[in-house]
């Protein structure tokens, strides 16, 4: 129970208490109810919060955030949530108006944060071909993402006051952690010749990856999935694979895979055997089912393709 929850409590009719219907922004345990959008989020809200804090997530395994609508389930989940937590700068496409809504105008004691907005804009990607939105997959340059986590426990902090000691310090531990994992991605990259670190991938979600770690990405489709990519995008990866001397290219478990075929067809070279998680975590008891696990099996899957196996010429 927190402690904003108190008064609505002593001034609401015993009827209220004696049907044990949960207040709005409390779960029936008294616990902070917390919505969130992607998987990456619901996964450090769940780190953060523990058992102090009831997370729901939207997104599910598998699901992209870009094309995702908000169910009558969901709207419910977000009016009632004491917390809502969004990634922000558009990832969102199709729930974008609605979570503005819930910004704009949030319930009383109702607290909502986008926790991408919380990063320096000079150290987003922009790329003109995309126009004034900014390229949102910023989670896969981890220093970036501690940003966002750390925004998402500030949020955690205010939402729930009573427990904001414990929050701050599971951030903590939880900041540590994906800095730990930054250092081992730079080690691990590092085994990788410069001139192998090439990955072509279904769309554009790797832009922050390829900056923080030293790789060079090729996206099929946009940085949002909402547009399918054109025969000349296909041409162009065609023509890039062959310059390049690239053999093996990947598919992502969020985006279809009628492209990437395609183009591995065309250019003669292989789709991998793994899957990339971009823009959504994997099902639960997979090695991606949190976000660094996630995070950590991309860039070994990546670093095994492209290295000795793969045989790219070049
Ligand atoms: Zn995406």
């Amino acid at each position: 129970m927190t402690i904003r929850a108190l008064p609505a409590l002593l001034l609401g009719s015993l009827l209220f208490l004696a049907s044990c219907s949960p207040s709005s922004e409390t779960a029936s345990s008294g616990k902070l109810k917390v919505v969130c959008t992607t998987g990456m989020i619901t996964d450090a809200a769940r780190r953060i919060g523990g058992e102090h804090v009831e997370v729901t997530g939207l997104c599910g395994p598998g699901v992209d955030p870009h094309l995702y609508l908000a169910t009558r389930a969901d709207q419910k989940r977000l009016k009632d949530a004491g917390l809502v937590l969004y990634h922000g700068i558009h990832l969102e496409g199709k729930m974008g108006d609605l979570l503005a809504r819930i910004s704009k105008s949030p319930r009383e004691g109702q607290h909502i944060a986008a926790v991408a907005e919380a990063i320096d804009k000079e150290k987003l990607i922009r790329n003109e071909l995309f126009g004034a939105y900014p390229d949102p997959h910023l989670w896969f340059d981890l220093q970036l993402w501690k940003t966002a986590a750390a925004a998402a426990g500030k949020a955690l902090e205010k939402a729930d006051p009573e427990n904001a000691e414990i929050h701050a310090s599971a951030t903590r531990a939880y900041l540590a952690e994906i800095e730990e994992t930054h250092s081992w991605a730079l080690e691990k990259t590092a085994q990788l010749p410069p001139r192998k670190r090439k990955v072509v991938t279904s769309h554009d979600a790797y832009n922050y990856f390829a900056r923080a770690y030293g790789f060079e990405v090729k996206g099929l489709q946009g940085i949002s999935t909402e547009t399918k990519p054109g025969l000349q995008n296909i041409r162009a990866a065609v023509k890039y694979i062959r310059e390049n001397g690239i053999s093996i290219i990947f598919a992502e478990t969020s985006v279809p895979r009628d492209a990437v075929e395609k183009v591995a067809e065309e250019a003669g070279c292989k789709i991998y055997e793994h899957e990339l998680y971009s823009d959504a975590l994997g099902e639960p008891g997979s090695p991606a089912d949190s976000f660094l696990g996630m995070f950590r099996f991309n860039l070994e899957t990546i670093v095994d393709a492209l290295g000795e196996k793969s045989g790219n010429s070049k």
